[in-house]
């Protein structure tokens, strides 16, 4: 740690570049509580440049937390909704009804307060009241922990549990008490800009003089690599009707669903929106899928449904590695499911739905009529030569 003076020093440097140097982003000018918020839940594994066009088109439709209160849950889905890790729009809601219903309206200024609200972290709580209040509480996320280990030279997993305590304690150590807001910030912005994971631009960091990685000339080695979670593989098929019209048909989120589910959901895939039919499969997808329609009786309301294969779907959520097969099912008449919604297929986002959904459509408008009336009808030996299939 450094000595009075140089903390001294470095806290001037640091404050200095931050109030010449910083990017104007939206957020940063407003210390609204509610907008900083906001930013700061949109943040969370988002990158800004993505964040900026929702975080304006949110606040234009809820500008205030009274708004968001009492909006439509589906409503705020649906200004999310390309977005992903939907569990922040609806944990936001309900802890914007929560300071409603418990502070009559205004933001909580306890740090108590504010880790008891749902969807908000240690992170998130000491942001948002060092920002928006000037408490003097210190953020730690990836950027500002990557930033301490390199001022002290610190080596091992910085998320293993002792380590990430003690560079909270050096966060607490370095915050500059008089501006907590624009010392965290200053933090932040030097770890997602200058002092980034891959070649950091040590020749125009403020605070170079007192970096210790850079004394010893290990820079590139820190911080060291943390084991990485296996990735896990996993392979769906996905039911895309489409009538004369290319209309189509959604599944709604589960716990909306209150008649019996066309095929087996997947629920943290479909991030808890509407989707269509989707089922996990380990052989044959269009096996598993005609299987799962014949079971639930559906052809016997439509007669002959075309299968074509569109183009696969690859998605990343975290650690697991998502592949979608879709298969777009051209009917007369969209089959009837209790609680599903039919939405032109060009306009799945007329409901709140995922990527993941959004990629499928996509695929399966891919997948040109025109390559269904040169599919040769299969005569299977199912029970009913009900179906028809474009080889992949
Ligand atoms: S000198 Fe380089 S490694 Fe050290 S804090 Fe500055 S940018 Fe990061």
């Amino acid at each position: 740690m450094l000595k009075r003076r140089e903390l001294a020093a470095f806290r001037k440097q640091l404050l200095a570049w931050f109030r010449q140097f910083q990017r104007d982003l939206p957020w940063r000018r407003t210390r609204d509580p509610y907008c900083v918020w906001l930013s700061e839940i949109m943040l969370q594994q988002t990158r800004v440049a993505a964040v900026i066009p929702y975080y304006e088109h949110f606040l234009e439709r809820f500008p205030n937390l009274h708004a968001l209160a009492a909006a439509p849950e589906e409503e705020v889905l649906r200004l999310w909704s390309g977005l992903g890790y939907y569990s922040r729009a609806r944990n936001l809601q309900k802890a914007a009804q929560q300071i409603v219903a418990e502070h009559g309206g205004e933001f909580p200024a306890r740090l108590e307060d504010v880790l008891a609200l749902p969807g908000i972290g240690n992170y998130t709580a000491r942001a948002i009241l060092s920002i928006a209040f000037e408490k003097k509480h210190a953020v730690l996320d990836g950027n500002v922990a990557r930033v301490l280990a390199r001022l002290g030279a610190i080596r091992g997993d910085l998320r293993a549990s002792q380590q990430w305590q003690k560079l909270q304690k050096s966060a607490d150590a370095y915050l500059d008490g008089k501006s907590p807001g624009d010392w965290n910030q200053a933090m932040m912005e030097l770890g997602a800009t200058l002092c980034a994971p891959r070649s950091p631009q040590c020749l125009l960091c403020p605070v170079a003089q007192f970096c210790e990685a850079r004394k010893r000339s290990i820079v590139d080695l820190l911080p060291e690599k943390r084991q990485k979670r296996a990735t896990v593989e996993i392979h769906l098929a996905a039911a895309v009707f489409a009538d004369e019209q290319d209309r189509t048909l959604l599944l709604p989120p589960p716990k909306e669903r209150n008649a019996e589910p066309l095929v087996d959901h997947v629920p943290t895939l479909a991030s808890n929106l509407w989707h269509f039919p989707t089922i996990p499969v380990d052989g044959d997808p269009l096996a598993k899928l005609r299987s799962h329609l014949r079971k639930l009786e559906i052809q016997k309301q439509n007669g002959v449904f075309h299968f074509v294969p569109a183009n696969k779907v690859r998605h990343t959520v975290t650690y697991r590695a998502i592949t979608v097969q879709p298969f777009r099912i051209s009917v007369k008449k969209l089959p009837r499911l209790k609680g599903a919604e039919r939405v032109p297929l060009q306009e799945v986002t007329i409901l709140p739905v995922s990527n993941l959904t959004q990629k499928v459509a996509r695929a399966a408008l891919a997948a040109a009529p025109s390559a269904e009336k040169n599919c040769e009808p299969i005569a299977e030996k199912l029970e009913k030569a009900d179906s028809s299939v474009c080889p992949e």
